[in-house]
This record gives structure tokens, sequence and C-alpha cells, in this order.
């Protein structure tokens, strides 16, 4: 909270002084119009960073979900986290799970702590996906509040192969999806049906959003999730369902609320998306392969 930046003060360190005549990346958008950063590599200093949050012994809850077959994915996206993610930092990892006895037993590093939340498996695919948006919500203000400082929430079909740090951290974090960081708006697959509550026109839009990763302080993901929610029941009962699912409600939220931080593709990225690939210097978190027909609804 603001009470521990005001009190943070840093030691002496020796670095690369930022040279203020010279864009770090002029290959990307860096700056959004409202003032926050893209996260791409080359444009921070981990070193900083880290005696930043160090200082204010941040923590960070991961939510994931290993629901119904899903939970063959849980033990390769432990082991990597263990390698990458917010190595050096205060980690709970959240597993919302409806097969808690098939979690396997972990090893963690010091600091570091997983948690299972038992909840139920829906049955169609879709419901899994959405539903995970009143799970958090709920357990934000049930757990969260209590343990951690800020929350990322993401996909578990996924793999950590470079690192993901406090950079990441900020009050409301969307993530560009690998698919459309080079498109216009008018071929962002946002929800355009006037009818629901994801609706987006054709002239709005400034990025379209992955709904695999984002976070933000626990107060702000409470905030969002709840609203995402309360969008998908209105939709739920005038029987429709967004194009893209939770996606498209979390694509809505972002656009009037905007977030306060944006991560790069190399957050989230998928080698069989077929995107172009020459601003990416790193990929830190990767999509694993899947059969979706044969691991949904089962
Ligand atoms: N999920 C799950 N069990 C399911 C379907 C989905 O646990 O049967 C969770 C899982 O965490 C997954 C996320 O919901 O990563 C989103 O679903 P999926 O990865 O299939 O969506 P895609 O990335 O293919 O759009
Ligand atoms: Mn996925």
């Amino acid at each position: 909270d603001l009470d521990r930046w005001r009190e943070l003060q840093l030691p002496r360190m020796q670095y690369n002084q930022p040279a203020t005549l010279t864009q770090s990346r002029t290959d990307v958008l860096t700056l959004t119009p409202w003032f926050a950063p893209i996260v791409w590599e080359g444009t921070f200093n981990r070193d900083i960073l880290n005696e930043q949050f160090k200082s204010m012994n941040v923590s960070i809850g991961l939510t994931v979900f290993a629901i119904k077959k899903y939970i063959v994915f849980l033990q390769h996206f432990i082991d990597t986290a263990e390698m990458f993610f917010m190595v050096g930092h205060r980690v709970n990892y959240y597993v919302f799970t409806d097969r808690p006895n098939e979690v396997p037993k972990f090893t963690l590093a010091s600091g570091r702590r997983l948690v299972i939340i038992e909840v139920i498996g829906y049955k169609r695919w879709q419901d899994v996906t959405m539903r995970r948006m009143e799970m958090i919500h709920n357990a934000s203000m049930e757990t969260f509040i209590n343990e951690v400082d800020y929350i990322v929430s993401v996909d578990m079909d996924m793999k950590f192969t470079d690192l993901v740090g406090v950079e990441i951290l900020s009050e409301r974090v969307g993530t560009l999806h690998p698919g459309y960081y080079w498109s216009g708006r008018q071929s962002f697959t946002y929800e355009r049906r006037s009818q629901s509550e994801a609706y987006i026109p054709g002239d709005e839009g400034d990025f379209y959003y992955a709904g695999g990763f984002f976070g933000g302080s626990v107060r702000e993901v409470y905030q969002l999730t709840g609203q995402c929610h309360n969008a998908m029941m209105k939709d739920k009962n005038r029987g429709i369902e967004a194009l893209w699912h939770d996606e498209s409600y979390l694509n809505k939220y972002f656009l009037y609320h905007k977030p306060t931080k944006i991560l790069s593709p190399e957050y989230l990225w998928d080698n069989g998306m077929g995107s172009p690939e020459a601003v990416l210097k790193k990929k830190r978190f990767l999509a694993v392969g899947k059969n979706s027909a044969a691991i949904r609804n089962k």
C-alpha cells in the first residue's frame, strides 16, 4: 500500500544510466496514451524493481484452475513456476480444483506455499472457464485479502520458460493476446452483438487482451472479477453468451477501466498461433499443446 511505497529506500546500486534522448525500444509501443507502461524486454531493470518490491516485502498470489482433466498440467506448471515466477519473492499458489486428492506433493522454495481451494467442476468447458471470475471474486475477500498484496490469474495449460517477476505488478494489469497484437481494432474478436453485456462497437477498443493472464491488487481483482461475473450472469439470464466467454467480458471491462500496466505477448505466447515474432526477445510463458476435444468436457 501507499505507506510502504512512501517508506521505501533503495541501497546504492550500479547500473547503466537511463538515457533521456534514447528510447529503450523503438520497434514497439511502450507507453499507452493513458500513461500505462507496456512491458517488453529491454524496457525495465529487474534489479531496481526487485529491490523496490523486496523492501516492501511484497507477496503475490498466483491463481490457477485445475478442473477435471486439466489437473494433468499442474505438475509441470508448478515446477516451471518455481524456476521462473517471482523468484526471491513471497508467493502463494492458489490451486482451484475439483480433484484435491490428485494434487501432487510439491517441494517449494522458502517463502512459497500451495493452497488448494476446492470448487465444483462445471459440466460445460465454457462454464469452467467463465466461472473462474466468480470463484476468484469470492476467494478475494475470503482468503486473498488476508494473505497477499497482488493477484495474478493465469491459464494452466501453460509453462514458464523465462523470468516473470515483479515487473508485471501494478494496480490493474492486462496482457496483449498473442493472436492480435499487430491487428487493427476492427479485426479484434470482441463481442459484436449489441444485446450482450460484452458488446464493443467497431469504433472503440484499444487492444485485444487475453483472458489467460490478468492481475492487479486484491481489491482491483475483486472488482474486476465481480463486474465480469455480473455481466456474464445478466447475459446468461437473457440466453446469450459472449463469443470468447470470460475473455470477451474482460475486454469490455478493460475498455472502460483501463489497465495501469499492460504485458506484452512475451508473457503469454503460443507457438502454434503463427504470429509474427520479430519484436519478441523473450518467450516467458508458453502454451503447451493440448488436444482440446479430448481434454475438455470430461
Ligand atoms: N480449465 C480447467 N478444466 C477444463 C477447462 C478449462 O481447469 O475442463 C481451466 C484451465 O485452467 C484452463 C482455463 O480454464 O487453462 C482456460 O481454458 P483453456 O485453456 O482450455 O482455454 P484456451 O486457452 O484453449 O482458450
Ligand atoms: Mn489455455
